[in-house]
C-alpha cells in the first residue's frame, strides 16, 4: 500500500506493479492533480523515469530547454550560459526536461490507469497504521466512513506533512526557511523579447532569485520568484494539503521586492498573473525512515528546499531503488525496505544539505555576491556540470 498519489507515489506504484507486486494507492484528494506550475527534471530524474518505463510519456509533454542563462538580477548582465539540450543529453545520456506539473502528473496517472495491478482509491486518508507479523494494518478514512485494511508493506509517499512519518514516531514540525516561493505561468507571447525562446533563466539578487523556463511545448512560461521574507505574504494552509503551506500572494508586494531589478526581470514580475505562494520548509536528514514493513519515500522522507530543483527527482529515484530492493527480497519485505533506506539515505541527505547551501549562495549581496559570480564565471559551463556530476550523473543499477 502506498499513501499518497504525488509524483513519488505514482512512480513507485508503476515500478512495483511492473516488478509483480499488487499495489494499492490511497490518495486523500478527490482527484490526482497538481498545481499550475512547472517542474525541472534533471538528467538523474529522467534516467529514473526511463528505468520505470515512463520517460517517453513524460518527454512527449515536456520541453528540452537549450540553455540555462544565469544573470545578475540587478544589472541584468549575463554571468554564465550553461548549454542544456544536446550538450547535457550527450554528457549524461539522458535529457534535462522542463514540464508543466499537471502534464507530468497526468502522464504518470495514465501509466497507473493502464496497469491492472494498481488500484487507486481517491478521497481517502491514511490515518494511522500498526505493524503486525504479516505486514501492516492501515486505518483509512473516506468521508465519515472508517475502515481497516491490511497490506504486506506501507510506503508513506504522503509529502512534507506525512502522516506515515508521524505514525512512525517522528512528530517534529518542518523547519521554516524564511523564504517564500511565488509561482505563476504566463503565455509565452507575454515574455519580454530578450527572454523569448527556449532558454531557461536564473536571476540572482540580494535576498531573492527568479527562475523561468518554457513549458507546454514553448507556448507558456513558468515563473518562480523566491524571496527571503515571510511576513509580507498571508499564509493559509493549503486546501489540497500536499507538500507545503500555500496561499495567494499580493502582486504589489512582489513588484516592490523586485523594483530595483533589471528591466526584463521586472517585466516578468509585473505580468498580470495570479501568483501562488509557498512558504518553503525542509527537514534535517532523518536517521531512520521506518520500521518493520513500513518506509517513507519522496518529501515524506527527505523534504528539501527547491534550490537544486531535486525534490521530485529524488522521489522518482527513490521509486526505482525501492522497486529494485523489494524485487530482490519479495519474501522479506522489512529487510528489503531497510536495504532501500540504506542506499537512499546518504544521497538524499547530501541533496538536502546542498539545497540549503544554495539557498544562501543564491541570495547573497555586495562583495559576497560578486565573489559568487566570479566563482561561477571561473568554473564556466563545463565546470558547473562537472561540479554536479555526482547529482545529474546518477544511474539506476
Ligand atoms: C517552489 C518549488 C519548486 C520546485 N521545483 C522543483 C523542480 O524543479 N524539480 C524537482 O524535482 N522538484 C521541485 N520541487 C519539489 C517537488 O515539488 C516535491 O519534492 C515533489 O512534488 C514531492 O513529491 P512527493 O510525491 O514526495 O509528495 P507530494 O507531491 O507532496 O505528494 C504527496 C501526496 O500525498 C497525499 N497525502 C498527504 N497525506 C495523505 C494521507 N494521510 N493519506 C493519503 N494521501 C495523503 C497528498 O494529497 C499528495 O497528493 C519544487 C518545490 C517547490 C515548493
Amino acid at each position: 500500500m502506498i499513501a499518497g498519489a504525488g509524483v513519488g507515489g505514482l512512480a513507485a506504484a508503476v515500478g512495483l506493479a511492473d516488478a509483480g507486486f499488487a499495489v494499492s494507492v490511497i490518495e486523500r484528494a478527490p482527484q490526482v492533480t497538481e498545481i499550475g506550475a512547472g517542474i525541472q527534471l534533471t538528467p538523474n530524474a529522467t534516467a529514473a523515469l526511463a528505468r520505470l518505463g515512463l520517460l517517453d510519456r513524460v518527454a512527449a509533454v515536456a520541453v528540452e530547454p537549450r540553455a540555462m542563462v544565469i544573470r545578475n538580477g540587478r544589472s541584468g548582465h549575463e554571468i554564465l550560459r550553461m548549454p542544456l539540450g544536446s550538450t547535457v543529453a550527450r554528457r549524461f545520456g539522458r535529457p534535462w526536461l522542463v514540464v508543466h506539473r499537471a502534464d507530468l502528473i497526468a502522464a504518470l496517472a495514465a501509466a497507473v490507469a493502464a496497469t491492472p495491478a494498481i488500484k487507486i482509491t481517491l478521497g481517502t486518508t491514511v490515518e494511522a497504521f500498526a505493524l503486525n507479523p504479516e505486514g501492516v494494518t492501515v486505518s483509512l478514512v473516506t468521508g465519515r466512513e472508517r475502515r481497516e485494511e491490511t497490506a504486506a508493506a506501507l510506503i508513506g509517499a504522503d509529502g512534507l506533512w506525512s502522516m506515515v512519518r508521524r505514525g512512525a514516531g517522528d512528530a517534529r514540525a518542518p523547519v521554516v526557511s524564511g523564504r517564500t516561493a511565488w509561482r505563476t505561468t504566463i503565455p509565452s507571447e507575454s515574455l519580454p523579447p530578450e527572454l523569448a525562446g527556449l532558454d531557461s533563466g536564473l536571476w540572482l539578487g540580494p535576498d531573492a532569485h527568479l527562475v523561468h523556463y518554457p513549458i507546454r511545448r514553448g507556448s507558456a512560461c513558468n515563473i518562480v520568484a523566491v524571496v527571503r521574507d515571510e511576513t509580507a505574504v498571508t499564509i493559509k494552509p493549503s486546501e489540497a494539503g500536499g507538500s507545503s503551506w500555500s496561499g495567494v500572494g499580493d502582486p504589489e508586494v512582489l513588484i516592490r521586492r523586485f523594483e530595483r531589478w533589471a528591466a526584463p526581470a521586472r517585466a516578468l514580475i509585473e505580468q498580470p498573473a495570479t501568483w501562488l505562494t509557498w512558504r518553503l520548509a525542509d527537514r534535517p536528514p532523518l536517521t531512520a525512515w521506518g520500521r518493520g514493513a513500513q518506509t517513507l519515500l519522496g518529501d515524506a522522507a527527505h523534504p528539501m528546499l527547491p534550490f537544486l530543483a531535486q525534490g521530485a527527482a529524488m522521489a522518482i529515484e527513490d521509486a526505482v531503488v525501492l522497486t529494485q530492493a523489494m524485487a530482490a527480497q519479495p519474501g522479506n519485505l522489512p529487510a528489503a525496505l531497510r536495504a532501500y533506506e540504506a542506499i537512499r539515505r546518504p544521497r538524499t541527505a547530501r541533496v538536502q544539505k546542498e539545497a540549503r547551501i544554495n539557498s544562501l549562495a543564491y541570495h547573497l549581496a555586495g562583495p559576497a555576491a560578486l565573489a559568487r559570480d566570479v566563482v561561477l564565471q571561473t568554473r564556466g559551463p563545463a565546470g558547473l556540470l562537472s561540479r554536479y556530476r555526482w547529482l545529474y550523473g546518477w544511474r539506476p543499477d
